[in-house]
């Protein structure tokens, strides 16, 4: 049901066939693309994503009776949270009868960010009822950040509704706290910056330690295009290999003597070979060589050295297939069959892999046979349609 075609339209639309009225507040947050740089947020490292064409909508306005109602014009189903009754996320699924918002669901990522602006406000009163309508032009969970664009945009309306303005920052920070207590889901910064931050035509190279972000130009239109190929598989394993290779990086990093990851080199790591294990051992080499290929990314693409940047993608997706192991088959036949393309700079998955999306630069004159040609090697090999489309770098979130 995620229609691509005007999440704003269809959050109107829904929010006035069920309450019979305009929301009062509306506001967009875009997903996004991560050029480079996978893996590495959680490890204090760099990122170089860019916030793209596809946003989550929020419209909301005032609820007259005594319970707020979340509703999701994209999966169609609908969650009344009393916000009134705040629960803590230690005690959130015990709080909330079944049936009701649990830790987890959509609603949970909003009740997390609504209940933390709240909670800014240092005040005794209760939050006011809220109607609430979500819509989504970026696809769910296909790495692209969906969650983050549903938070941002929740964020949003809900400073609206209070009377709150936060620096960007701030508003990236408080939405990643509402995933990690509320929904559950240990994510690291990047998602909720780019969103917040995207600039037209321009990556964002992040250093995850200290959250400081330096615009990069993205080449001219006219010589290369961004295209998404999304795999529209999702692994079961996903959310448990996810937190698997966090605690193998947190155990690399105390065998190697230091706090996070970006402190270690591969000096450091041939030195300390024997301090940790194989499976830390390519954890840690997969995180030091992807931040120094995120760093050399930047670089290559402020110079316009497109070649450079393909090149570092490649190596990027070798690394994290190999050494990060969260490629998967589906992945590793669009990247493959791309990258073997005529005017295809490089290709590598991106979000966290187990599925999802795979991207590509290539020249725009090239773009369409480079996907047909992906598309049907993908038909061949696996037996499913490939869903791609060009995008572009696009300014963060905004009011409407
Ligand atoms: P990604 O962020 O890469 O899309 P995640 O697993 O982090 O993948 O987030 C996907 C989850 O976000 C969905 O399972 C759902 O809970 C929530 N979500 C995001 N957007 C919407 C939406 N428009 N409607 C309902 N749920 C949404
Ligand atoms: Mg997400």
């Amino acid at each position: 049901m995620n229609n691509a075609l005007e999440p704003g339209a269809r959050a109107r639309a829904t929010f006035r066939g069920r309450f019979g009225a305009d929301p009062q507040w509306m506001a967009r947050a875009p997903g996004r693309v991560n050029l480079i740089g996978e893996h590495t947020d959680y490890n204090a490292g760099f990122v170089l994503p860019i916030a793209i064409d596809r946003d989550c909508i929020a419209a909301a306005g005032p609820a007259p009776g005594p319970l707020s109602i979340f509703i999701s014009a994209d999966t169609g189903d609908t969650w009344e949270v009393d916000l009134g009754r705040w629960a803590e996320p230690e005690d959130f699924d015990a709080a909330f009868a079944p049936g009701r918002i649990h830790r987890g669901s959509w609603a949970s990522y909003i009740y997390g960010v609504l209940r933390l602006l709240h909670a800014r406000l240092a005040t005794d009163s209760l939050m006011r009822p809220v109607n609430l309508v979500i819509a989504s032009s970026v696809p769910l969970g296909g790495g692209l950040s969906s969650s983050a664009s549903l938070e941002v945009a929740a964020c949003l309306v809900g400073e609206q509704m209070l009377g709150m303005n936060l620096p960007g920052p701030a508003r990236a920070a408080l939405c990643r706290e509402a995933e990690h207590r509320y929904a559950g889901v240990p994510c690291g910064i990047m998602d909720q910056l780019i969103s917040v931050l995207g600039r037209e035509n321009h990556a964002l190279l992040i250093d995850c330690r200290d959250e400081s972000a330096r615009a990069i130009p993205m080449p001219p239109a006219s010589e290369a295009v961004v295209v998404v190929m999304n795999s529209g598989v999702r692994h079961a394993l996903a959310g448990g290999e996810y937190a698997a290779r966090k605690a193998a990086c947190e155990r690399a990093a105390a065998g190697l003597g230091i706090a996070t990851l970006r402190e270690a080199t591969r000096e450091l790591l041939e030195r300390r070979v024997h301090s940790i294990g194989e499976e830390e051992f390519r954890c840690a080499r997969h995180i030091i060589t992807e931040n120094t290929r995120t760093l050399a990314a930047a670089e290559a693409l402020a110079r316009g050295n497109l070649a450079a940047m393909g090149r570092l993608m490649n190596e990027s997706h070798a690394s994290l297939r190999h050494d990060y192991r969260v490629s998967c088959p589906e992945l590793d036949c669009l990247v493959e069959t791309a990258q073997q393309q005529p005017g295809v700079f490089g290709a590598r998955m991106t979000g966290a892999g187990f599925g999802g999306c795979a991207i590509a630069l290539v020249r725009p004159e090239d773009a369409h046979a480079a996907v047909a040609a992906t598309a049907a090697a993908y038909a061949a090999r696996h037996g499913r349609e490939l869903s791609a489309f060009p995008t572009s770098a696009q300014p963060g979130a905004a009011r409407l």
